[in-house]
């Protein structure tokens, strides 16, 4: 070891670089029982920097004490060790335990050895990832300094390595949790709260977003984080650090991050619809290169994710909201009644469902745009009658629901939704109103909904009352409806389906000129009326073979017609959508007529209008291939749809079938009339048969024939009857 000293004089690197204070020093540990060498390697390395970094060194006596610097002090970059110690293989023992023991894979060891031929395997060396092997005496001042040089090299390089993918995977969490949150507010905190754990520092900062282009002073601090938490909500101008809300205002002015000794602000973008976001976060520290190139990719991820909640918030707003009046849609109902179901009870809770008539009728006389103020002046005057806590939702078309406490769906609240608003406008006219109490309703949302929906309907068609309550008497029916259906099904397997025929007349020379064709079913002495089986026969398919049944008469019916002398009356059979839907329909709807000798042009197709309007590129197709093979084609129940006029000609039809609600109000009601008046007008321009339902009375007959309907049907002319009284009257 002689010589050892004067070769150990270490010069510093740059002897003028300015000391930097504030970089830690790297640390060096040897380890070595030859005090006198560790000596010599204290005076050197006092001099010694790497690039402008202090070296400080730890010196062990022994593997031991070694062992627990080791455990104790992670930031070690480099030792320095004999191999030869307490034992010959101390130090390789020493070697195997940092690295798989400790698990510490980055510091460098560089062994240091006295004696000649104690050289380890070069295997050896490389499993454990040394890098040097040296004889004490071959360590002159120039050696010693370029393995010093290289081996801190290398060990930054792998920890910065090493923090870089450690940084990654933490932008990875962070992004990944950020993608995950559903409003600006949950991303906003989770924001500072990612950014300060990808910084390892406390989170203390804040987001404000920026909704309005022009002031940024009034951007809105929706996250906030340490110190600021007592800022929640409130707007940039309200910061009192000066220093900060001018970081912020230049970030957002600028639309770019600004960065800071100690502190950081990040910028977003946003994009169409989301507003711009800048993050201020302290970080008590100057951050280093590594530091700010993953706060880059995390800003990247992050602008990634606030553009998602903006979409996820958007695609959330039209899920959940009706498009054109901005109230809650039916999800929002069906959500809500979920919760309110969720409970076992007592609930408290009614649901009432409403319908506006007004509105089919305006949308078609009027045009759509009228219909949706309609609609807008409905949603007003349900909110206003029933304040939240209820929550007032457009189901679909003219229906609405709410949803509130029992005590406030009351019948009197009901009727002043009739009544006349402080507004003066002209009062809501034609509401009819279904009401379910939750409390005991043991259902689910969706059937809840299906039931009041259905009541609804009931109320609608009843007229009376105007407002109908579930009971256990639904309840009941629904058990009923499924009784039916298994008797229905008794009934198609024995043919048990027969129809009776109803005469339509020409009003201006009171000629039959056809008949519509409506099933019957007598069963165990009780006859049932359509009203009850029809709906079943659709809600079971079974409307498909009692459908095809009824064409089946109505084929012979008109065989029958021929053969008695009347070879030119048409008849016409109603079509059920699940039928018309069928590929096969119009085949088997030409071999029908085809086996009877009958010509397609005799049998008329009764389509209605909802149903038409439902699908209408598809249907058009149908419809054109049926009008085609020569089929008539009439749209059932017109004007009660939500169809526009505009579509009329568009659809390869023949006839329209003016609906009874139209005829019943005659009389009554000026709006009403008009709209019949444009139907059979519109009617007669676009050169289709108009045929007025349900004529009850000579009067309503007079006003259709004096507007110059072409046809019409109902009690006041004939009642739906057998084929052989239809004959007879046909003879007159
Ligand atoms: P719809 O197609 O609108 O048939 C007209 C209904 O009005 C018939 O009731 C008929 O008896 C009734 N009606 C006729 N004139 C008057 C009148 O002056 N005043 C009143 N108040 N009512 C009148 P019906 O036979 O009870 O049929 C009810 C509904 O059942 C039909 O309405 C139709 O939608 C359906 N339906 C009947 N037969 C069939 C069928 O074979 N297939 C399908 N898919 N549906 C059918
Ligand atoms: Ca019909
Ligand atoms: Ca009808």
């Amino acid at each position: 070891m002689q010589g050892f000293d004067s070769e150990f004089v270490f010069a510093a690197e740059d002897n003028d670089a300015p000391p930097v204070d504030n970089a830690r020093p790297l640390i060096v540990l040897s380890v070595d029982d030859d005090s006198a060498f560790q000596q010599s390697l204290r005076m050197a390395l006092s001099s010694y920097r790497f690039h402008d970094q202090r070296v400080q060194l730890l010196t062990a006596g022994s593997a031991t004490e070694a062992a627990r610097i080791l455990a104790e002090t992670p930031e070690i970059a480099l030792v320095l060790l004999d191999v030869v110690m307490e034992t010959d293989d101390a130090g390789l023992r020493l070697v195997r335990s940092v690295r798989e023991v400790l698990g510490n894979a980055e510091v460098r060891i560089v062994l240091v050895t006295g004696q000649p031929g104690m050289a380890p395997m070069k295997q050896t060396l490389e499993r454990l990832d040394i890098s040097d092997y040296w004889l004490k005496t071959e360590l002159h001042r120039e050696r010693l300094h370029g393995i010093l040089t290289a081996s801190l090299r290398t060990w930054q390089e792998i920890r910065a390595l090493a923090r870089a993918k450690r940084g990654l995977q933490l932008v990875v969490e962070a992004s990944n949790s950020l993608a995950r949150t559903k409003n600006l507010r949950d991303f906003s905190q989770r924001v500072i709260h990612e950014m300060s754990r990808l910084l390892g520092v406390a989170p203390d900062g804040l987001v404000c977003v920026q909704a309005d282009a022009d002031s940024p002073l009034a951007a809105r601090l929706i996250g906030v984080a340490g110190r600021f938490a007592p800022l929640a909500m409130q707007s940039l101008r309200h910061i009192d650090d000066a220093r900060i809300r001018d970081m912020l205002l230049d970030a957002l002015e600028n639309r770019s991050a600004v960065e800071a000794e100690c502190s950081q602000v990040l910028f977003f973008e946003g994009a169409e619809h989301v507003p711009p976001v800048a993050v201020y976060l302290a970080t008590a520290r100057t951050l280093d290169e590594t530091e700010r190139e993953l706060l880059r990719v995390f800003a990247t991820n992050a602008n990634t994710g606030l553009i998602n909640v903006a979409l996820a918030s958007r695609l959330d707003q039209m899920a959940y909201e009706d498009a054109l009046l901005a109230i809650p849609n039916a999800n929002a109902l069906q959500r809500a009644l979920d919760s309110v179901l969720e409970i076992a009870g007592p609930r408290d809770r009614a649901l009432l469902l409403f319908e506006l008539e007004q509105y089919a009728q305006s949308s078609l006389a009027l045009g759509i745009e009228q219909g949706a103020l309609l609609l807008r002046r409905m949603a007003d005057r349900l909110r206003q009658v029933f304040p939240p806590p209820c929550l007032v939702a457009r189901m679909h078309e003219g229906i609405f629901a709410v949803l509130g406490p029992a005590a406030m769906l009351t019948d009197t609240r009901v009727q002043r939704v009739e009544d006349e608003d402080a507004t003066g406008a002209a009062p809501l006219i034609g509401i009819v109103a279904a009401r379910l109490d939750l409390d005991g309703y043991e259902g689910s949302p969706r059937r809840a909904m299906a039931s009041g929906l259905l009541l609804l309907k009931r109320a609608r068609q009843s007229g009376a009352g105007r407002m109908l309550e579930y009971t256990r008497e639904h309840e009941r029916e629904s058990q009923q409806s499924l009784l039916l259906s298994h008797r229905l099904h008794q009934a198609l397997q024995a043919g048990g389906i027969h129809i009776v025929l109803q005469a339509q007349f020409e009003l201006a020379s009171g000629r039959i000129v056809g008949a519509e064709v409506l099933a019957r079913w007598h069963d165990a002495g009780e006859d049932i009326p359509p009203a009850r089986f029809i709906p079943v026969a659709e809600a079971t398919g079974m409307i498909v073979p009692l459908g095809r049944q009824v064409i089946e008469h109505a084929c012979r019916a008109l065989a029958r017609l021929d053969a008695e002398g009347f070879p030119d009356l048409p008849v016409a059979v109603n079509v059920s959508p699940l039928q018309l839907q069928r590929r096969e329909f119009a085949d088997e709807l030409m071999a029908a007529v085809a086996r009877h000798g009958v010509r397609p042009q005799r049998l008329e197709l009764e389509i209605t209008e909802s149903v038409v309007m439902e699908d209408l590129q598809a249907n058009r197709e149908v419809l054109g291939r049926l009008r085609q093979a020569g089929f008539p084609i009439a749209v059932d129940d017109f004007g009660t749809g939500y169809s526009s006029l505009r579509y009329v000609h568009w659809l390869p039809i023949t006839t329209l079938k003016l609906d009874r609600s139209f005829i019943e109000q005659i009389g009554r009601i000026e709006d009403q009339r008009s709209s019949a008046d444009m139907i059979i007008t519109l009617g007669r321009r676009l050169g289709l048969r108009v045929l007025a339902e349900g004529v009850e009375t000579a009067e309503q007959a007079d006003w259709l024939a004096s507007r110059r309907c072409h046809s019409a049907q109902g009690y006041h002319f004939a009642r739906p009857e057998p084929l052989d009284a239809l004959i007879r009257r046909l003879r007159g």
